[in-house]
């Protein structure tokens, strides 16, 4: 039985209360899948005491050994051949080190489909043709991560009609634009079909402050659309606050803050997280987010700030089961009114030095189990 294609076929992607089932088994498959054909994942388990057939609750899923995403940075560890991966998509490490995940035939349709049921919601399947404005890399070989595929791929939700990029592969490696892109902006104002922008929040944020100071005002067409993303790290280093966003996107390019859309996912964890229209982040049937203590790693109540442990049973190609990140995070399970009935997830920050010592430490100590 093939749970995975069952779990990413489910009609309603926020219905985690109704699929806890579903999901807990696939979470077993994928996970003795990994046991089975990845030897570090398999010694990480056996030192921890844990194998798949452990997972009978839905509440076991919590007690999976995770890989935090620093030890995915420094290990490249996959359970099937590369010549199987049709993609190898690496996390965005500034400090030159990043993850390098691979993703098998399975993995992307169960991708597609569930790109497909998010994006829907928030109308960005059209087949409407549109411009596109991309805060983000022009991809060029060599640069296989997951940002500047993610970017270019979300032109595929529409017919393109234009692309233009405010980071451009120069002499100097990548270079800004934004002048470029002021010029598109306002060339694209005047035209019948709508304009569309995609990626960080700060390119965003910078350019049309700079748009505004210059007093560049204009009225996009009808269906324009912001999708902001990126990833976790952009996603709040900048701290941009959500509502001055809004503000400078009407009063620069004269749409309101229901067109805008906010999405995020990870090299180490490739699940599309979409907000909704009172944008929060909903977990999507296909993941489970578990907030852990900082100090004893123990699951927190929902409301409660801890460590981001992220879950999905997507990808056979590399061990991404379950990883923890270094970001804190909260998940609310109140209700948030905009119909979606599950819990959202909200990001706070990073955690501090100290913290990540610990993160690093535990990074340390698998690497030494997994090298047994
Ligand atoms: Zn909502």
């Amino acid at each position: 039985m093939d749970y995975r294609k069952k779990l990413f076929s489910v009609k309603n992607p926020y219905d985690t209360e109704g699929t806890k089932e579903l999901f807990l088994k696939a979470v077993k498959e994928n996970c003795a899948f990994h046991y089975k054909n990845c030897l570090e994942y398999r010694k990480i388990l056996d030192s921890r005491d844990f194998s798949p057939d452990d997972l009978r609750s839905y509440e076991d899923i919590a007690r999976l050994p995770f890989l935090p995403t620093v030890f995915l940075k420094s290990h490249r560890i996959f359970s099937m051949p590369e010549s199987k991966m049709l993609i190898k998509a690496t996390s965005s490490g500034t400090s030159g080190k990043y993850s390098k995940v691979g993703f098998d035939l399975g993995s992307l349709t169960s991708g597609l489909k569930m790109l497909i049921r998010v994006a829907k919601p928030r109308k960005l399947i059209s087949p409407r043709p549109a411009n596109y404005i991309i805060f983000g890399y022009k991809p060029h070989k060599g640069n296989e991560t997951a940002i500047a595929k993610t970017a270019t791929g979300y032109t595929f939700f529409t017919p393109a009609l234009s692309r233009t990029y405010a980071l451009k592969f120069g002499r100097n490696g990548y270079e800004h634009d934004l002048e470029g892109v002021i010029k598109a902006i306002v060339k694209h104002s005047k035209s019948k079909s709508p304009l569309r922008f995609i990626g960080f929040p700060a390119y965003t944020y910078f350019t049309l402050k700079m748009m505004d100071e210059r007093g560049i005002h204009v009225k996009l067409p009808r269906h324009s659309m912001i999708m902001l993303g990126g990833g976790w790290k952009q996603f709040y280093k900048e701290q941009v606050d959500k509502q001055s966003m809004y503000d400078l996107v009407y009063k620069v390019l004269g749409i309101g803050e229901e067109s805008v859309v906010e999405s995020f996912g990870a090299a180490e964890h490739p699940i599309l997280y979409c907000d909704c229209e009172k944008h929060h982040f909903h977990i999507p049937v296909y993941s489970r987010v578990i907030i852990r203590d900082v100090n004893t790693l123990e699951p927190v109540p929902d409301g409660q700030v801890g460590l981001v442990n992220l879950i999905t049973p997507m990808v056979r190609a590399t061990p991404v089961l379950s990883v923890m990140t270094d970001d804190l995070g909260v998940i609310h399970s109140e209700d948030c009114g905009c119909g979606n009935k599950s819990p959202y997830l909200e990001i706070i920050g990073r955690v501090g030095l100290k913290d990540i010592k610990t993160c690093a430490a535990g990074a340390a100590e698998l690497i030494s189990e997994a090298k047994k």
